[in-house]
C-alpha cells in the first residue's frame, strides 16, 4: 500500500519557527514530525511513500533524499501552487491504482495501522476517515456516524444554535480508494473536510474509524509544545492499540448529571457543575473515559433510540464547552419486563448489555483495547457496582445519585462525588503509605501479618485499608479485611452507651480479635447503617490468610490487640474537612441540619477526643 503525506503546509500560525523551516520539518524530540510519520508507516510495512511538497521543499528533500537511509522509498510531488488538501491529489491519479493512505504532514500520531486497515477492508469502505473526540468540539468540524460507523453527515463550523452533535472530529488521516479522485476538479483548490466529504459522504461507502490513540496536529506553538512533552513522557508511544489502556467507566444518571428519573428529553439533562473539570482531569491523564448507561426510556417508549443519542450529544456539547470529552458512550435501550401498555416491544428483551451484566464494558474493552483489571467503574447503584465487578474492574460508588439511598452497595471505595473519585484514582494519596507497609511486611516475614488502621470516622480509613488489600492481592497474597464496624451495637440497643467504646462493644471485640489473630474463626454480630435492615452476622475465617487488616475507628484503642498488631496506622484528618465530610455524609443519610449538628457536637466529645489519643500508638500517621 502507498502512503501520501501532505507536506506543503506553510505553518503560518507557528510564526518565526516556520520562516526558514517547513512545518513538517519541525522537531518533536530529536526528529522532525515527518520522520516520525515515515517511521510509523515503515513499522507497518508501508514503504512506498510520496510527499506532496511546496513551501521550502528543499530542506525536506535534503533530509530524506530517496528514503533509503530510513529503509523506505520516498518520491516527491511538487505542487506548483497550493491547492488545499484535495486539489493537488488530482495530478497523482495516474500513479494511484489501489487503495492508499493520506496523512496531513502536521499530525503527530501513533496508532496500530493494521487495525485501521482491517476496518477499512471489513467495511468494504471507499473512504475511511479517522475521527476522535477533541476538547473544543464547538469550534471544530464534526463528523456524524451511525451505529455501523457509516459517515452520514459533515457539520462544518460554526454550528447552528441549539443543535447538538456528537463530539467526533476529523483527525487528518484517511484510507481511500482512487475512485475518490473523480470528485476532485483538476487545478481547483479544494479541501477534503470542507469541499469534498460533505458532498460525497452519502453517495459513497464512507466510514468513520473512531480511535482513542494519539493523533494531534502541532500547528500552533501551544500544540507543538504539548505534543513535544507528550512525546518525551512516552505518552504517545503508550497510546497505540498495540498496548492495552486503562479506563474510567462512568455511569450517567447520578454520576454525570442529576438523576431526575427516566430522562427522555434533552431539556431535562443537567450535568453537575463539577463534572466537566473532573472529566477534563481524566482526559489529561492517560485513562480513557467511557460512559456506560442503562436507558430503558427506549423500551418504555418514553423516547426513541435516536432521541437518547440527542441527549448524549447535548451531554458531549456541555462537556466540550468546558474542554472535556468522553472516549465513548454506550447505552442499553432494553428492559427485560414486557407486558406494559404503550411499551416498545422491540426493546423489551432480556439482553446482555443491561447492567448489572457487564456486556457494555466488555464491548468497550474490545473497541478501545482496554485492560479491565486496571480500570474503574464509578456508579451510584448496585447495578453499576455489579457490572463493574463482573467485568473485572475496581469499583467506586458516589453519593450524588439517588440509588445509593435505597440499595445495599458494596463497592471497593465510597466517595462523595466524581471529583473525589477522580482525585483518588489519579493521585492515589495512599500510595506512599502502602509502599511503606509493604516494606515492613517483607522485612518482618511473619504470617499472618496484622495491620491495624484506626482514626476518626469518615477520615479515609476504609479507602486506605482497601488500598492495602488491593496492593497485596495484586502480589498474589491472601488478605483478610476485617471491618470492626461489624461489632457496633444497633441503634436500638444503644440506650446505655456512654461513648464510642460502648458502641463498639469493646470487650466482645477484643476477645474476638484475639481469637481471630490466633487463627480461629469468629462471627461478628453484624451491623448496617440502615436502621430498618436486618443486621446479619459476618463470619471471618483467618485460615490461610497471610495478611489481616483490622479496619475501624477503635483499631488502635485496645491494648490487648495493639500487642498482637505488627503495623499500626492512624489516619488523621483536618478538622474543617472532617466536619464537611461528616455533614455531607449525614445529609446523604437523610438527617436534618440540626440533627447533624447535634450529632457532630456529641461525637466530638464522646468519640473523636478519645480516638485522637490513639495517635500516640501509631507507627505511621497519615
Ligand atoms: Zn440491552
Amino acid at each position: 500500500m502507498k502512503a501520501l503525506i501532505l507536506a506543503g503546509g506553510k505553518g503560518t500560525r507557528l510564526g518565526e519557527k516556520t520562516q526558514l523551516t517547513p512545518k513538517p520539518m519541525l522537531l518533536i524530540g530529536e526528529k522532525p514530525v515527518l520522520q516520525h510519520q515515515v517511521e510509523l508507516f515503515k513499522s507497518y510495512g508501508i514503504t512506498d511513500i510520496t510527499f506532496l511538497v511546496n513551501h521550502l521543499s528543499e530542506s525536506i528533500v535534503e533530509h530524506f533524499g530517496d528514503g533509503s537511509a530510513l529503509g523506505v522509498r520516498i518520491s516527491y510531488y511538487n505542487e506548483r501552487e497550493p491547492l488545499g488538501t484535495a486539489g493537488g491529489l488530482k495530478d497523482l491519479e495516474g500513479i494511484l491504482s489501489e487503495d492508499f493512505i493520506l496523512l496531513y504532514g502536521d499530525v503527530m500520531l501513533n496508532m496500530d495501522l493494521s487495525r485501521l486497515l482491517d476496518f477499512h477492508q471489513a467495511k468494504n469502505s471507499e473512504c475511511t476517515v479517522v475521527v476522535h473526540p477533541n476538547d473544543h468540539p464547538q469550534d471544530s468540524d464534526l463528523v456524524e456516524i451511525d451505529d455501523s460507523r457509516r459517515v452520514t453527515e459533515f457539520h462544518s463550523k460554526p454550528h447552528a444554535e441549539g443543535k447538538f452533535y456528537r463530539n467526533l472530529v476529523n483527525a487528518g488521516l484517511y484510507v481511500m480508494s482512487p475512485s475518490i479522485l473523480r470528485y476532485i476538479k483538476r487545478g481547483k483548490k479544494a479541501d477534503f473536510g470542507h469541499d469534498i466529504f460533505p458532498n460525497i459522504c452519502r453517495k459513497i461507502n464512507m466510514f468513520g474509524y473512531n480511535t482513542a490513540e494519539y493523533l494531534k496536529d502541532m500547528g500552533t506553538p501551544a500544540r507543538l509544545e504539548k505534543v513535544t512533552s507528550d512525546y518525551l513522557s512516552g505518552r504517545i508511544e503508550r497510546s497505540s492499540y498495540k498496548y492495552k489502556r486503562a479506563c474510567i467507566f462512568l455511569d450517567r444518571d447520578g454520576v454525570i448529571n442529576e438523576d431526575t428519573d427516566l430522562i427522555s428529553r434533552h431539556e431535562d439533562l443537567n450535568i453537575f457543575e463539577f463534572v466537566p473539570e473532573a472529566i477534563k482531569r481524566i482526559n489529561q491523564s492517560e485513562y480513557l473515559s467511557v460512559v456506560i448507561t442503562n436507558q430503558s426510556v427506549v423500551a418504555r417508549n418514553l423516547c426513541s433510540y435516536d432521541e437518547v443519542k440527542v441527549i448524549h450529544n447535548k451531554m458531549e456539547a456541555l462537556l466540550g464547552e468546558q474542554g472535556a470529552y468522553l472516549t465513548g458512550i454506550y447505552f442499553c435501550p432494553h428492559h427485560p419486563d414486557g407486558g406494559f401498555p404503550g411499551e416498545n416491544v422491540n426493546y423489551k428483551v432480556n439482553c446482555s448489555c443491561r447492567k448489572p451484566k457487564p456486556g457494555m464494558l466488555l464491548e468497550a474493552a474490545k473497541e478501545f483495547n482496554i485492560n479491565l483489571q486496571k480500570s474503574w467503574m464509578v456508579g451510584d447503584s448496585d447495578r453499576d457496582i455489579k457490572a463493574g465487578r463482573a467485568a473485572g474492574c475496581k469499583t467506586i460508588a458516589v453519593r450524588t445519585g439517588r440509588s445509593t439511598h435505597t440499595s445495599k452497595l458494596y463497592p471497593d471505595y465510597w466517595f462523595e462525588d466524581l471529583t473525589e473519585a477522580v482525585s483518588f484514582i489519579l493521585g492515589n494519596p495512599y500510595q506512599k503509605v502502602v509502599e511503606k507497609v509493604d516494606k515492613h511486611v517483607v522485612k518482618n516475614g511473619v504470617k499472618p501479618f496484622v495491620i491495624a488502621v484506626g482514626g476518626r470516622a469518615r477520615s479515609g480509613k476504609s479507602s486506605l485499608s482497601k488500598n492495602i488489600e488491593q496492593w497485596f492481592e495484586g502480589q498474589g497474597k491472601k488478605v483478610l479485611h476485617v471491618e470492626l464496624d461489624k461489632w457496633i451495637l444497633p441503634q436500638t440497643q444503644r440506650g446505655n452507651a456512654k461513648n464510642v467504646f460502648d458502641r463498639y462493644q469493646i470487650p466482645l471485640l477484643t476477645k474476638d480479635l484475639q481469637s481471630l489473630i490466633k487463627g480461629k474463626k469468629v462471627t461478628a454480630p453484624g451491623y448496617t447503617i440502615d436502621p430498618m435492615a436486618v443486621h446479619e452476622p459476618v463470619t471471618y475465617d483467618p485460615s490461610g490468610f497471610e495478611i489481616i487488616i483490622l479496619d475501624g475507628v477503635v483499631a488502635l484503642s485496645m491494648p490487648e490487640i495493639r500487642e498482637l498488631t505488627h503495623q499500626k496506622l492512624f489516619v488523621k484528618i483536618d478538622s474543617e474537612l472532617h466536619k464537611q465530610r461528616f455533614f455531607d455524609y449525614y445529609h446523604w443519610r437523610g438527617k436534618t441540619e440540626s440533627e447533624i449538628f447535634y450529632l457532630f457536637e456529641s461525637r466530638l466529645k464522646d468519640e473523636n477526643k478519645l480516638i485522637d489519643m490513639d495517635i500516640d500508638y501509631a507507627d505511621i500517621v497519615i
